[in-house]
């Protein structure tokens, strides 16, 4: 039985339009949750229509209408998967006040291979998965591929007449760090410089942009790449406060309150531009200085 506690922020969501990209489960599905239940009007997407239709009834059941949610089924590299996204959210609802960006994915390389090692095509791959527009081969690759530039595009001419809000979902990976994976992490530091241009450049059109990064976040997001198994070892590993100083990996809901909270104009309309770390404390945490703090 899903259980979610009821947290209304404000009214400022009554009516309001919302796309959530990746809302078939984890971060977008609990979002899309936390929207719908604030009253807005939300458009769910990813490709898997079983999980979509679970988000829809999650969010029936949190006080949506039917008709106020809307799903596209699609694999959003696609191009003709962005334009069913905008195209239908305006025929549905008339507007659209606030995209949140938050489709992505991890690539880890299928034969080991790491840092440089890993070829040109697997970091073209990330970077089209976690930010860019269309690829070259048109979804057909082994490798997902979702788009933050070429949505957001689309986007803009309707966010700014509604002087919205776009929120993209990035990580603490985007830190400067040691990885060795780090084409994720390449395409995450994008994703901030992403919204910082945008930030900076949409404001004038009214349109608010900022980033919620967040660190480890308990969702399905490890077991797609790597397994149930590396999960759980993951999560024994990490939830100790050497790792994550609260104790804890995060839950959907710790990051969805803060997009909710950055797409609030009633509450946050100061903050542009900016990189949200929700990550329990993790990224305070830095080895030689916890080292050298015993003398
Ligand atoms: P999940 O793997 O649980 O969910 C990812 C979502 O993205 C799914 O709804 C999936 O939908 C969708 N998606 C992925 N690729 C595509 C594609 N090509 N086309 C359409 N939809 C796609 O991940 P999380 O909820 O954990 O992650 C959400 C965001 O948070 C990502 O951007 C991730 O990088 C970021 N993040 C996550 C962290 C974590 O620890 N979980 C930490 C830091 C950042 P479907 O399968 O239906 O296509």
């Amino acid at each position: 039985m899903y259980q979610a506690a009821t947290t209304v922020i404000s009214s400022f969501f009554n009516g309001k339009v919302v796309i959530v990209t990746g809302s078939s489960v984890g971060i977008g599905r609990e979002t899309a949750r936390r929207f719908a239940e604030n009253g807005a009007k939300v458009t769910i997407t990813g490709r898997n229509i079983a999980a979509l239709q679970e988000t829809e009834k999650i969010c029936i059941r949190s006080g949506s209408k039917k008709g106020d949610i809307h799903i596209v089924v699609g694999d959003l590299n696609l191009k003709e998967t962005q334009e069913s996204i905008i195209k239908e959210t305006i025929e549905n609802f008339g507007k659209l006040d606030v995209l949140v960006n938050n489709a992505g994915a991890m690539i880890p390389n299928m034969e080991g291979k790491r840092g440089i090692d890993i070829p040109d095509e697997e970091l073209r791959a990330v970077m089209d998965n976690n930010l860019f527009t269309c690829s070259s081969d048109n979804g057909q690759s082994r490798l997902p591929n979702c788009s933050m530039v070429s949505l957001t595009r689309l986007a803009v001419p309707h966010l700014e007449t509604t002087k919205g809000a776009i929120v993209n979902v990035s990580s603490i990976a985007a830190q400067p760090h040691l990885s060795k994976d780090f084409y994720y992490n390449i395409s995450k530091a994008a994703v901030d410089q992403l919204t910082t241009q945008l930030a900076g450049n949409l404001i004038l059109k009214g349109i608010r942009v900022n980033s919620v990064n967040p660190g480890a976040t308990s969702t399905e997001f490890v077991t797609r790449h790597a397994g149930e198994e590396v999960k759980q070892q993951l999560k024994a590993a990490w939830e100790t406060p050497d790792i994550i100083p609260i104790g804890r990996m995060g839950k959907v809901e710790d990051i969805a309150k803060v997009i909710l909270f950055l797409s609030d104009r009633s509450q946050s309309e100061f903050i542009i531009g900016q990189h949200i770390i929700v990550d329990g404390g993790s990224s305070l945490l830095n080895n030689l200085m916890c080292a050298i703090s015993v003398f």
